[in-house]
């Protein structure tokens, strides 16, 4: 397949994304071979190429972000930006002060499938540091995608941190009008909203919050480089509220992918067990996880607590539950 995984790291990130690579290669690459993009807003060094090159057992590819890709916009007020900042500090929002953590959000949400090298990859898997993987992947996650006609994925799915979003909801909202073009017929509106979209529940795939994200995906680039996706990023980037407030890009993904996808393009990766603190996906179902080798304990499987949205996915998809699944809430 024309994929690749991708990392957004710093130069001292070098040892906790060596151990996801290395848990990337043993359960599933070894026998793949994709290649590997770095990504970083400063130049890499050689020791991160060195031992990132000796780890993946594809091509590595290293590049340096623009900086017009990470940095403020010049329509953003920076006065009203600082204060911002200096208010979710003193709320003790999680990387309520940070200028970088926002640059970063607003550089995966709009920018990283731009990158020259990602240009030549149809598919990517993106990848961060302190990843645990607990199954065996013994197929192609890129290949089931392209054959079932899925444009995005997840493994884990929750209620955003509301503080940090006050109004990515109305900013949507103002997009759906202004682009009805956009919002496929069969979307995932259920997911995210209790009442038709008025207001938003405050789901999303991918991400997981309490004192750290955790970013799996494996998703289309040519869907992100679309006039509808870039489109929403635009609008939102106009809104400046990766700035004015801290919009993360799991919710930005997940909403764009709930709206602009039909339902059916959006695939939940049950066989893929995953871990970033302080969460985990593990199979409900023991076939499964023998079959995969999975070294998981199904008991810390968080598909179905209360804090999960994935039994709302299987909801609006028809979907039925793995055997097993109530006494795992
Ligand atoms: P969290 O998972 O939300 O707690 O945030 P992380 O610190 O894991 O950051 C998310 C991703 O962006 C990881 O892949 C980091 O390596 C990367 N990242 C975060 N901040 C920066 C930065 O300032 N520069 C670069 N190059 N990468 C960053
Ligand atoms: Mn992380």
């Amino acid at each position: 397949m024309n994929a690749t995984f991708v990392t957004l790291a710093r130069n001292s990130d070098l040892w906790d994304i060596a151990r996801s690579i290395r848990q990337v290669e043993d359960r599933f690459n070894k026998k793949y071979h994709y290649d590997w993009v770095f990504l970083n807003d400063k130049p890499f060094d050689e020791d991160f190429k060195r031992v990132t090159t000796s780890l993946v057992s594809g091509t590595t590819h290293y590049d340096q972000i623009p900086v017009e890709h990470w940095s403020f916009p010049d329509h953003i007020d920076q006065d009203k930006a600082r204060k911002v900042r200096e208010d979710m500090a003193e709320k003790k929002i999680i990387y309520g002060d940070s200028i970088s953590y926002r640059h970063m959000c607003r550089f995966e949400s709009g920018f990283f499938f731009r990158q020259k090298p990602m240009l030549n990859y149809e598919w990517y898997w993106r990848v961060e540091p302190s990843i645990e993987l607990f199954c065996d992947i013994d197929y192609d996650p890129f290949k089931l995608m392209a054959d079932n006609n899925k444009k995005y994925s997840f493994v884990l799915s929750l209620y955003e941190y509301l503080e940090t979003i006050p109004t990515l909801w109305d900013s949507t909202k103002k997009f759906m009008k202004a682009h009805p073009e956009h919002i496929a017929e069969g979307n995932s509106m259920g997911f995210l909203s209790d009442d038709g979209g008025d207001t938003y529940n405050n789901c999303h795939f991918v991400g997981l919050h309490v004192n750290a994200w955790s970013n799996f995906e494996i998703g289309n680039l040519n869907w992100l480089r679309s006039k509808a996706y870039m489109d929403y990023f635009e609008s939102l980037d106009q809104d400046g509220g990766f700035f004015y407030e801290r919009w993360g890009d799991a919710p930005v993904h997940s909403i764009a992918a709930s709206l602009l996808l039909k339902k059916e393009e959006i695939h939940f990766f049950d066989d893929i067990a995953y871990y970033h603190i302080p969460f985990t996906h593990c199979p409900t179902s023991e076939k499964t996880r023998l079959e995969n080798k999975c070294h998981c304990n199904p008991k810390d499987n968080f598909d179905w607590k209360s804090y999960s949205c994935t039994s709302r996915y299987f909801d609006i998809n028809s979907m039925t539950k793995p055997a097993g699944w109530e006494s795992q809430n």
